[in-house]
């Protein structure tokens, strides 16, 4: 199959026009023509670019991921249609059981739409102090034996666990992840900026949506938004919805870290793809009005944000060009999670790609070399 006259988004970092062919789901070929077609006006643009990766996800389409196998497949087909084509079924705190229900019931198969690559756990191991709209009585020390129970529930399909690093028992659990290939993030903590920097010699490599749920910033207390800022390998997850974080808070992420080490994620809820009302899970009970998601009490609950939304919204907001944006909806988070076979357009990768109009809205998505969404 090819796909013709497009500007593709290349490994180097810019588009080229041209044509991609890609055969048993894999990329064959990429030839070029000329340089990109942007700007001429001449001719209708189209953009080529690696399928998105989300790595923090609960759900969509008016499902939770807990619910298991059903709702995750569902999910997947919806978020096909946001240029998704690969995301990590990402679990809240709850009850052992629920979650080791909702793990062994993680697609063995690929379903249609976008691939339930392996498991985010978000919960149980962080702080009820900074629950963020999660249920604190879920919430438990990080266990090395509690994290092998879901491990072997899952099929060993865990990839992401995050941890407060300043519970007890954290050191062991992350230190086990390292060692074991299971990549750790940072969040849901009060972490001082110290314990936060000795989680980064432990193996913690990524930053749970940076800024929410991790204290505040004080000049004498940087806390965890300070050792993330100042720390050069660790990745930091960002929710650009506008509304978790200003465009102030993304300036100064992007005036901190390399490029390279923005993930832009949703961080959504059953409500993504789903529109604004009143939503009930088995932990919490939540309304979205105007595309925002709020508890009871008025914490925010998660987003409703989709990844090409994430992607226009910092192209729009933010002092960045769509060039620089693409790595972090696509390579970042792929290099973040040890995944070698996607996140770039080039010979020998998954053929995971996204066709975007002028205003970078999604026209087709390719998972796999399988066209998993048509918008025409
Ligand atoms: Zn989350």
């Amino acid at each position: 199959m090819k796909i013709s006259d497009v500007d593709i988004y290349c490994p180097g970092g810019h588009f080229q026009h041209g044509s991609v062919t890609f055969a048993n789901g894999v990329i064959r070929s990429l030839d070029f023509d000329g340089p990109a077609v942007r700007n001429k006006g001449s001719r209708r643009k189209r953009l080529l670019v690696p399928g998105f990766i989300d790595i923090h996800v609960h759900g969509s389409c008016g499902r939770d991921f807990l619910e298991g196998e059903g709702a995750i497949r569902k999910a997947s087909e919806g978020m096909a249609a946001n240029g998704v084509t690969t995301f990590l079924p990402t679990s809240a705190a709850a009850p052992r059981e629920t979650i080791i229900e909702a793990l062994a019931s993680l697609p063995e198969t690929p379903g249609r739409g976008a691939d339930a690559h392996s498991f985010h756990l978000e919960g149980p191991f962080i702080n009820p102090l900074q629950k963020g709209a999660q249920n604190p009585s879920f919430m438990r020390k990080p266990d090395v034996d509690e994290l092998m129970a879901y491990a072997k529930a899952s099929g060993d399909r865990i990839s992401l666990v995050t941890v407060a690093p300043e519970l007890e028992g954290s050191e062991n659990l992350v230190r086990y992840c390292t060692e074991n290939g299971i990549r750790t993030s940072i969040g849901h903590t009060l972490a001082p900026f110290e314990t936060a920097m000795k989680s980064f010699d432990w193996g913690v490599s990524i930053s749970n949506h940076t800024y929410n749920a991790m204290g505040l910033f004080h000049h004498r207390k940087p806390g965890t938004v300070g050792a993330v800022l100042v720390s050069d390998k660790v990745y930091c997850e960002l929710i650009a919805d506008m509304v978790h974080v200003s465009e102030g808070g993304i300036r100064l992420l992007l005036r901190s870290k390399s490029p390279d080490r923005i993930i832009l994620i949703t961080d959504a809820i059953m409500a993504q793809n789903a529109g604004d009302g009143r939503y009930r899970t088995d932990a919490f009970s939540f309304t979205a009005e105007g595309g925002v998601a709020r508890l009871d009490d008025g914490t925010l609950a998660g987003s409703t944000l989709t990844m090409d939304q994430a992607l226009r919204n910092m192209c729009s907001f933010a002092p960045v060009d769509i060039e620089t944006v693409i790595p972090m909806l696509t390579s970042n988070p792929a290099s973040a999670l040890g995944m070698t076979d996607r996140g770039l357009i080039d010979c020998g990768m998954r053929a995971d790609l996204v066709l975007l109009d002028e205003q970078m809205h999604v026209e087709e998505t390719y998972g796999a070399g399988r066209k998993i969404f048509s918008g025409a």
